[in-house]
């Protein structure tokens, strides 16, 4: 395993001719009918870009056409509460996106006269915009030059260069940042930028990647070596641990009870069932399983009727269930409760 510099990349791959083949392959091959693709309006590339964090093509397209009608432009999103952006979101996960959004529509309302700005240093100053959606917002929206790394970015390059950096270790992530960085035209970036995108998800799979479809394949080192099953190269995770948490469900011919979390934590201001630190005396009746990035929860959930109804507790109608943001293990959990067996428990 060689450690290119960035010279003998370009050796091997002169950045004039990596674009050319990218822009070339895009236009033909890429993807080019996405909804947020559509208007090229920075709010739209912002909203997609986040939806996109962690969350499938496939899923995200459905959310963002529904999240367009409600909140068509900066300003409705800016003045929208807080409760009907996370309705809005819950299903997509990782709530932290829906709160980072709502905080950067306000800023830009109240920074940016409402307009997203293109310049770089002032993207960087909107919450929740961080390297990889400067880059989106300025090469989707503006076709202004800008590196772009993602997942599939890295891998694509790592197979290219058969570079030795592991792609799920962050202070590996200035290499791959180096590499994009200097294969960013002047032009055409709305293309490149998408084409590194789409060719990392379409063609560099992560498995059984479509090397015979590949524009890159007369460049790309693993390849030629037949090492194309080695990269990208990754750091061993670390064994999660498992925590326990204890939810209560109160529930009574008017409703559940719902607790609405801190902006701190997990699941933040979204409306959950009571949690409490230690197991209630009694036999909890459901659990559910849960996985965040640095631990796994067991959760118990215990039936009580401890009738906490003073804020920040509501009792919710199983009907309205539906305009709360909830989080998404405990939305599965109440719509598999068969009410009227708990109801009678309870009575
Ligand atoms: Fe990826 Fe195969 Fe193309 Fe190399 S030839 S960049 S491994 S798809």
């Amino acid at each position: 395993m060689v450690d290119l510099s960035i010279a003998q990349m370009q050796r091997q791959l002169p950045a004039h001719a990596f674009a050319e083949t990218v822009v070339t392959w895009q236009q033909q091959h890429g993807r080019n009918d996405l909804p947020w693709q559509q208007a090229r309006d920075p709010y739209h590339v912002l909203v997609s870009e986040l939806m996109l964090q962690q969350t499938q093509v496939a899923t995200v397209i459905p959310y963002f056409n529904k999240w367009l009608t409600r909140f068509p432009d900066v300003q409705t999103l800016a003045e929208a509460p807080e409760q009907e952006v996370m309705a809005h979101w819950q299903g997509l996960g990782y709530y932290r996106r829906a709160r980072n959004l709502h905080a950067a529509a306000k800023t830009i309302v109240a920074d940016y006269d409402a307009v997203i700005p293109q310049a770089a240093s002032e993207l960087k100053e909107i919450p929740g915009v961080g390297p990889y959606t400067v880059g989106a917002i300025r090469s989707f929206a503006f076709d202004a030059p800008a590196a772009i790394v993602d997942g599939n970015v890295k891998r694509l390059f790592a197979r290219l260069f058969e570079l030795p950096y592991a792609v799920n270790h962050s202070p590996h992530d200035r290499h791959f940042w180096k590499i994009s960085e200097h294969y960013t035209p002047n032009t055409n970036n709305r293309r490149f930028a998408q084409g590194l995108l789409d060719l990392g998800a379409t063609i560099c799979k992560p498995q059984q990647p479509l090397c015979h479809a590949c524009p890159l394949q007369q460049s790309c080192r693993a390849f030629a070596n037949d090492s194309v099953a080695d990269y990208p190269k990754r750091k061993q995770s670390k064994k999660i641990p498992t925590r326990a948490g204890h939810f209560l469900l109160d529930i009574s011919p008017a409703g559940v009870l719902l607790q609405q979390r801190s902006s701190e934590g997990i699941w933040p201001s979204l409306w959950c069932l009571p949690q409490v630190d230690e197991s209630p005396t009694g036999t909890h009746n459901f659990e559910f399983k849960h996985i965040f990035s640095h631990y796994k929860l067991a959760a118990k959930v215990w039936l009580t009727s401890a009738n906490h109804t003073k804020p920040p507790h509501i009792r919710v109608p199983y009907a309205a269930l539906d305009d709360y943001g909830l989080p998404a293990p405990i939305r599965k959990l109440l719509t598999t409760i068969p009410w009227d067996e708990v109801c009678n428990t309870v009575q």
